[in-house]
């Protein structure tokens, strides 16, 4: 007899053909990347503080080593010994089952909590909340109220982390409610198609992305040609327009089709190869660099709880820097970059001992006092270097008279003055690169990516990370190199075609 958790129904509510794969094909599902076994575990960690909000409960789930039996007669035992709080509380019905993060009792209601690592309600906890309760009303377990425990985005850490301001407690009950016709339908509907057995016949559309990106795309969406219509540059509806009038090559496109000026470079370079450059405007955009260039490249990281005093959750931390020096040909002189241990990034430390304030004494040393400062999307760097200068006063003038050096090497490739057909839909450094220089690509590191870089961060920090350090430390230098290494090519060639 199919049985659906929270989870199933969840992906059931997206799409009926994922909740089959999610049972039926388990050889499609993608292994679990760097990036989502961080947010687990920091989804973990959030929950272990939240517990601390309603302390003194009884975890269900503790030893039970997959036994969810075991857990949900627990809850069942516990609530009728009058218990008041309960962890990971289990309940079950026919075909259904579900476990709560928090269950509460408090003047004589009982208040079902779930807790979420995000600074507010989002559509999509409503359908997990709604089918919780709708589990745990037929159950016999019903809830007075229901809560989403949510990150208190105005929380600025000072000291220990409070827990009862870090969460804040929004009542629920109402929009759950309204919820739960639909959710015994659906119920229902994707449980006859679990019987059924055969995979629904569906087929892609806005729903693939909404509300998360579907593990099984890579499956699904593999008759795509290349140079699809979902590559459109900044498509706003295009893509799907076009998909559902039956084109899905960019090569068939209308010619009366409506596109703007970018997305009309991609579509002739990828029918005709054509590339576009505007060289007034590429040599406008490079009249006012000046040697030495410094192409300045940030890796952060955005913990959920705040690791220094006077941050906010999710505050983006710089944890490491790349810095290339060269002449105005783009010649290579120098290179330098940062990257403190882990253990560096606890709170309560003095100023000299804080990280943060060691980066900004080191780009006084690395950074000449004249000269251009470059970086791909600017707007990115300056934030970081203001929020340093928000936590170091002292240091804002240093910091200010950086980032009135910054120049964005992004601007000629968003704005299309150098377009070659290899860019795609995309003036990301990543598209550019391969189409300027095909020989130099990411392709040889460990660590190739900035979300990977982040997440492996944190959890050095945290103390989850499992690997070698040393070896770790080494690819994490490696990519944050080649991403100013790369700014570096893209600027010759832009350099070499004025
Ligand atoms: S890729 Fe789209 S159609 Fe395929 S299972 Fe996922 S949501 Fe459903």
């Amino acid at each position: 007899m199919p049985n659906l958790s929270k989870s199933r129904f969840v992906s059931g509510a997206q799409c009926e053909k994922k909740l089959y794969f999610d049972i039926n094909r388990k050889d499609l599902k993608p292994p679990v990347s760097s990036q989502q076994q961080a947010l687990f575990d920091a989804g973990n960690l959030i929950g272990q503080l939240a517990q601390q909000v309603f302390q003194g409960g009884l975890d269900a789930t503790t030893e039970m080593n997959g036994n969810w039996s075991l857990a949900i007669d627990r809850t069942k035992s516990w609530i009728q010994k009058g218990q008041q709080t309960i962890y990971e509380a289990a309940f079950s019905i026919p075909n259904g089952f579900a476990a709560l993060d928090i269950l509460h009792h408090q003047d004589g209601e009982r208040w079902a909590i779930e807790v979420k690592s995000s600074t507010s309600v989002k559509q999509y906890h409503l359908t997990d909340a709604a089918y919780q309760y709708f589990v745990m009303q037929t159950a016999g377990f019903q809830p007075d109220r229901f809560f989403l425990m949510h990150i208190n985005k105005q929380y600025v850490r000072s000291g220990d982390v409070v827990p009862s301001e870090l969460f804040h407690l929004e009542d629920i009950t109402s929009l759950v409610l309204e919820k739960q016709a639909w959710v015994k339908a659906t119920h229902q509907q994707l449980i006859q198609m679990l019987e059924q057995g055969a995979e629904p016949q569906i087929n892609i559309g806005p729903h693939c992305n909404s509300p998360f990106a579907c593990d099984y795309q890579h499956h699904c969406w593999k008759h795509l040609p290349e140079n699809n219509v979902f590559d459109l540059y900044s498509p706003r509806g295009k893509d799907w327009e076009l998909h559902n009038a039956g084109i899905l090559s960019l090569d068939d496109i209308p010619i009366d089709f409506p596109l703007n000026h970018r997305q009309q470079l991609q579509v002739q370079g990828a029918k005709h190869q054509l590339s576009f450059m505007d060289d007034a405007s590429i040599r406008d955009f490079m009249a006012p660099f000046e040697a030495p260039l410094h192409f300045f490249d940030f890796e952060t990281l955005n913990p959920t709880i705040p690791l220094f005093d006077g941050t906010r959750p999710f505050q983006q931390i710089p944890f490491q820097y790349s810095l290339h020096v060269t002449d105005i040909q783009g010649n290579i002189q120098q290179h330098f970059e940062f990257l403190p241990d882990p253990s560096a990034f606890k709170s309560g430390l003095s100023m000299a001992d804080d990280p943060r304030y060691q980066l900004i004494q080191q780009l006084k040393s690395n950074i000449a006092p004249t000269g251009s400062i470059v970086a791909y999307n600017a707007s990115f760097e300056i934030s970081r270097l203001k929020e340093l200068a928000a936590s170091f006063p002292d240091e804002a003038a240093y910091l200010q008279s950086l980032i009135d050096r910054f120049v964005d090497l992004l601007i000629p490739f968003k704005n299309a003055w150098y377009y070659l057909p290899e860019m795609g839909g995309s003036a990301s450094i990543k598209s550019v690169l391969p189409a300027i220089d095909p020989q130099f690509s990411y392709a040889d590191l460990k660590v190739n990516n900035g979300g990977d870089a982040s997440s492996i961060y944190l959890a050095a920090i945290n103390g989850v990370f499992q690997e070698d350090w040393s070896l770790t430390r080494e690819a994490l230098l490696r990519y944050c190199e080649r991403d100013s290494e790369v700014m570096v090519v893209v600027y010759r060639a832009l350099k070499e075609r004025i």
